[in-house]
């Protein structure tokens, strides 16, 4: 075996420190700040979580030991009883009842506002809604719904009796709604008669009827009405969600939840393969999410805060609805397409509504930057303090485009690495106190200890790849795959050993900054030499023609395998055969011969998840000319493949 894994190319050398003046009034204050509390949690990893919870979440009964670990099984705060909904909603009633925990726009325009005493009221009367249905503690509820405040109020109202929730992307289709609702043992569907996207309403209650036609577990469906839909209602079985909560008190005391009690299942976004029911439980997931988002977006009272994520997402859930509202912020919720009614829609939401935190995809962001600098140009951007990222490693060229255009070169961006299975954020800036190199996440959070190893789990010297480890168990570690322990032990804890292998590979430079470098399924082997996505598909962007690029790997007698890239370019540039030689050229001047594509395809569009990520497992066998096998059942859309397979 080599003493690498994979091999790295690129080299960024740009650097942006702390906006002078952001460390005096963040949580986190300097690198000397980030040092201490790194230093504590080496020191002391249980008593520096330990101290966290006690002095950040509010407990019902206090825990008898911090953490019970027996690898792969952790249980944070044993014995300790609390609830999440109680922490994000009750304790703030008295300092907080009338500030803003909901804001809300829809596509159509309407705006709502929910104060912490209004979505208290709201979350206690689904919840005894629930009750009256006979949901109990344990019984599973799918959240199947358009990204409306009532969402929230769902999943906060699971939380607050101690029923399981598993929030469905409400763009899935019924088929993918189906086995969801299957696997998770769903007793419950919550959902709506239809939600606006893209100027269209989706037919959610249609497909609610069909999943629940091949699901027989479900006894309930709760609709809301949100766009005024005809829909059948099956008597029994359908309820309409004003009826159902007009009769309920509006006071539902918090269940207190053991510390290890199931919180949610929430299925990964499948773009390695069939997606995973991740477990999540309660007392470790409310700590992590809360200090991530109180540290990372630096939330203070003042702050509006807009995380662009469907609830569908595990980042809707952590930094959406938990993390912030457990700390008493404003978050903002958008329904609609960033299109609708046209490209400037977002840069209109954080004038009007004076968002000061946004935390966005990197797809998103190579959208934008193809829509053209003239949208947020028009708009009132200052209110803007911080930027964040999520989702996909983000391209240099991305970053800098952020960074420049919407930051207006002010805002510190957070470039955040985590995983649904991770819970919360792992590796990232705290933006006081990190000087920030575009394209890399940076360090990780204090107190979790990540790595990048060799496959005997041996660190890998300065800028060697290798693969991105966990060596410790953090609070909102996933507990298991949903009735599936095998596929966790498995998947996460027996390939490196003693380490949680999260199944992404990455370097750190000398500095110890943390540079992901794509997947470890799609690092492609040339000559010997294995090389991730990520460089070659920087090369590619740093192009100016270029808008996105997904890179793979096609066998090759030769070589092993050949690199094929697929790219797309920006919306005024045409493809020609110079235009093809130049983006080979740029790609070997940018990080050498070694990356040379073999083949550039060009891609009206490249198929990604509905979470926005690139299948490249899909592009590898388009280009190897082989069968579409595997799972597909999150890609976006399937005409982008049909598409490339004529084009
Ligand atoms: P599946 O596990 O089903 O294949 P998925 O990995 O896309 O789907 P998620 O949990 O939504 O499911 O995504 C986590 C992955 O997203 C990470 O493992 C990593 O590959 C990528 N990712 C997320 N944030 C970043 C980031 N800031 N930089 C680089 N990669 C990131
Ligand atoms: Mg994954």
């Amino acid at each position: 075996m080599s003493s690498f894994e994979i091999e790295s190319l690129l080299h960024e050398n740009r650097r942006f420190a702390p906006p002078a003046g952001f460390g005096e009034g963040a949580w986190i204050k300097s690198l000397e700040h980030y040092r201490e509390l790194c230093a504590r949690a080496e020191a002391d990893p249980e008593g520096f979580w330990a101290d966290l919870a006690r002095s950040e979440l509010h407990w019902f009964t206090p825990w008898q030991q911090v953490l019970d670990w027996q690898e792969p099984t952790a249980r944070w705060f044993v014995g300790g009883k609390l609830n999440l909904s109680y922490n994000c909603l009750d304790r703030h009633l008295q300092m907080r009842g009338d500030k803003v925990a909901v804001l809300w726009e829809g596509e159509p325009g309407e705006v709502r506002a929910l104060s912490y005493r209004e979505l208290h009221a709201e979350v206690c009367r689904f919840a005894n809604a629930l009750k009256g249905l006979g949901v109990g503690k344990g019984d599973v509820v799918a959240i199947y719904m358009p990204l409306v405040p009532e969402a929230a109020v769902a999943m906060l109202g699971c939380a607050r009796i101690g029923a399981p929730h598993t929030v469905v992307f409400g763009g899935f289709s019924s088929d993918a709604l189906r086995d969801r609702l299957i696997d998770a043992r769903a007793r419950v569907v919550v959902t709506a008669d239809g939600g606006w996207r893209k100027g269209a309403i989706i037919p959610l209650k249609p497909r609610v009827d069909e999943a629940v036609a091949q699901a027989p577990g479900v006894a309930h469906v709760i609709c809301l009405k949100r766009a005024g839909q005809q829909v059948a209602m099956e008597p029994e079985r359908d309820h309409w969600w004003h009826e159902l909560v007009a009769s309920q008190s509006a006071e539902c005391p918090a269940e207190a939840m053991d510390s290890e009690d199931l919180l949610f299942i929430l299925y990964t976004s499948g773009t390695t393969g069939k997606p995973k029911g991740v477990v999540h439980t309660t007392g470790g997931y409310n700590l992590y999410t809360h200090i991530t988002s109180k540290w990372i977006f630096d939330l203070h009272d003042e702050d509006t805060y807009w995380c662009t994520a469907d609830v569908g997402w595990i980042t809707g859930h952590s930094y959406v609805v938990y993390g912030p509202l457990s700390n008493g912020a404003t978050t903002f919720m958008f329904e609609g397409a960033p299109n609708q009614p046209d490209p400037g829609r977002f840069w209109q939401l954080i004038e009007k509504h004076r968002i000061g935190i946004f935390y966005t995809a990197p797809t998103a962001i190579r959208t934008f930057i193809k829509w053209g600098d003239d949208w947020p140009a028009r708009c009132d951007l200052s209110s803007l303090r911080l930027l964040g990222t999520v989702g996909e490693p983000i391209n240099p060229e991305a970053w800098m485009w952020y960074y420049r255009v919407i930051g207006q070169e002010r805002c510190p961006i957070v470039d955040t690495w985590w995983q649904t299975e991770t819970g919360g954020i792992m590796i990232t800036p705290l933006p006081g106190a990190t000087t920030t190199k575009p394209g890399s996440a940076t360090m990780p959070f204090p107190g979790i200890v990540a790595d990048v190893v060799d496959r005997e789990g041996n660190s890998c010297p300065p800028n060697q790849g290798g693969y991105l480890v966990v060596r410790r168990p953090w609070p909102s570690m996933l507990r298991t795959v949903y009735r599936d322990p095998e596929r966790y032990r498995q998947n996460y804890w027996s390939q490196i050993p003693h380490a949680y292998f999260a199944g992404d590979g990455a370097r750190r430079d000398e500095e110890g900054y943390f540079w992901v470098m794509g997947r470890v399924d799609d690092v492609i082997n040339v000559s010997g030499h294995r090389l991730g996505t990520m460089e070659i598909e920087s090369a590619l962007v740093s192009h100016p023609a270029v808008a996105e690029a997904a890179v793979v790997g096609r066998p090759d007698e030769l070589k092993g395998e050949a690199i094929v890239a697929f790219v797309t370019v920006e919306s005024e540039v045409e493809m020609t055969p110079q235009l093809l030689d130049e983006l080979r050229a740029h790609v070997v001047k940018e990080i050498g011969a070694l990356a040379r594509p073999e083949e550039i395809r060009y891609a009206e569009a490249l198929p990604k998840t509905r979470s926005g990520k690139i299948m490249r497992r899909l592009l590898r066998s388009l280009a190897s000319g082989s069968d579409l096998t595997g799972d597909t059942s999150t890609l976006e859309d399937r005409s982008v493949l049909e598409k490339l397979r004529e084009g």
